[in-house]
């Protein structure tokens, strides 16, 4: 089987590295992928927002399947236009990947179905928005309704930051983005991730994990796509698993067929973990980026038969197994990142880094020029390994890290700080 592969980051690695093992596979090809794709699939440019570009290509290469990682091009309508040509695509139509385009189409989704969900008023006027906030008090958190690349939500401590948020929706910070604004109670616990694979009607729950967003260790500084992850989440036990299942997810998925928008694809749901069981945050379209890296290094199953299952609608003859130990992935970054940084230094040691067996090295922004890794975006590497504990799997990331050669690449040294805390209190 031909695939076509979309997007150029550390998901895309960690998708391409699952599939790669797949005896399904005959050709991988990635667009754009990036240096560490390129060593095991073909990378081709494309422009992927020219949907008849796409579309020619994968008739001219013969491509069978085409997965998906980002949003932006599901939001955009790809998987329609590749359907509507007979290709058959992992991920879902525009209609349904407004469950991640749009906050206030997920939220009046929560109100059909009564899931749990942070209470919220939804505004096209600075005025309204702003009487409703003050009448709620703070803390409080302001979204821009679309797609503003992870920037778009203001928790709000204060009124002054609350007032200045809604402003700077409505002037327009996060463009089309920001024309509706959702004002939502701001809610109280910790936070998980959960994934599962849906055909459009079947669910089959993948793992849970969490994410470190914050740039610096303690989990401060600016907001960033993501630092580290680790799976499984220890907060999401299995009686927390059920209650999201039958409270959040299956209400969700038969709300979106009720709805004539069937949703196919990986939903990933981000929780609040209160004292009253999880409530939803948000839903993305897409597998995580770091989440994504360690949810494949738990995979035992083949990913492709699963991927082409949930186009085909046939995920009840599906069961995936996972390694039940952890997984912990660290975001190297260049200097700088999450705002301006250099590109082009020189990455050496990844071999040797790598060379435990339960260390996986998945690139995110390099290229390769003359045999050598170079860093050419902010989130660069994602140094990821296996154990039997966080602390372990933790462990050997840091020690795979200390033997890569990156003078201008910085990383945080307290991923899973959290989940090690609550592994020694119960040891
Ligand atoms: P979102 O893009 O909706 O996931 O929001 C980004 C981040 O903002 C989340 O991961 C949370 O940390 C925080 N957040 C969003 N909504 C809420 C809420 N209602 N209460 C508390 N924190 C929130």
């Amino acid at each position: 089987m031909n695939i076509l592969l979309i997007g150029s980051g550390g998901r895309e690695h960690a998708l391409a590295w699952s599939l790669t093992a797949s005896p399904l596979l005959t050709r991988l090809v990635c667009a754009p992928g990036n240096g560490g794709i390129s060593r095991i699939a073909d990378c081709v440019s494309l422009d992927i927002s020219n949907h008849e570009a796409v579309i020619g290509f994968c008739k001219d290469e013969k491509i069978d399947f085409v997965i998906v990682g980002p949003e932006a091009p599901l939001v955009a309508g790809l998987a329609d236009d590749l359907n509507a040509q007979g290709i058959k695509v992992f991920g879902p139509s525009r209609a349904a990947a407004q469950l991640e385009g749009s906050k206030a189409f997920t939220k009046a989704l929560c109100d059909r179905k009564n899931i749990p969900t942070a209470a919220y008023g939804q505004f096209t006027d600075a005025e309204a928005a702003k009487a409703y906030t003050r009448e709620q008090g703070v803390p409080i958190v302001i979204k821009a309704d679309g797609l503003a690349a992870g920037k778009g939500v203001t928790v709000a401590e204060t009124m002054d930051q609350a007032l200045d948020a809604i402003d700077d929706c409505f002037a327009g910070k996060f463009g089309d983005a920001g024309a509706e604004v959702v004002v939502e109670e701001c809610l109280v616990g910790e936070e998980a991730s959960f994934f599962v694979l849906c055909d459009g009607k079947n669910v089959l729950p993948l793992v849970t994990a969490q994410d470190h967003k914050r740039v610096y260790d303690g989990d401060e500084g600016p907001n960033t796509g993501g630092m580290g992850a680790y799976s499984p989440a220890p907060v999401m036990s299995e009686a927390m698993c059920t209650q999201a299942m039958e409270e959040i997810i299956l209400p969700s998925v038969e709300g979106m067929a009720e709805a004539g928008m069937p949703y196919k694809g990986v939903l990933y749901a981000g929780f609040m973990i209160t004292e009253t069981g999880p409530k939803l945050i948000e839903y993305n379209v897409r597998f995580g980026d770091p989440e994504c890296q360690v949810l494949m290094m738990r995979l035992k199953s083949d990913l492709l038969p699963a991927l082409l299952a949930t186009a085909d609608g046939i995920l009840n003859h599906v069961d995936l197994r996972w390694h039940d130990d952890v997984a912990l992935t660290v975001v190297m970054a260049a200097e700088g990142y999450p705002g301006s940084y250099e590109k082009g230094s020189i990455i050496s040691g990844l071999e040797d880094a790598a060379s435990d067996d339960l260390v996986e090295i998945f690139h995110a922004g390099t290229a390769l020029e003359d045999g050598q890794v170079i860093a050419t975006g902010g989130r660069v590497l994602n140094v990821t390994a296996r154990g039997q504990t966080v602390r372990e799997a933790q462990e050997r990331a840091y020690a795979a890290i200390a033997r890569i050669d990156w003078a201008q690449g910085f990383c945080r040294s307290d991923i899973g700080w959290r989940a090690i805390e609550r592994e020694e209190q119960a040891a």
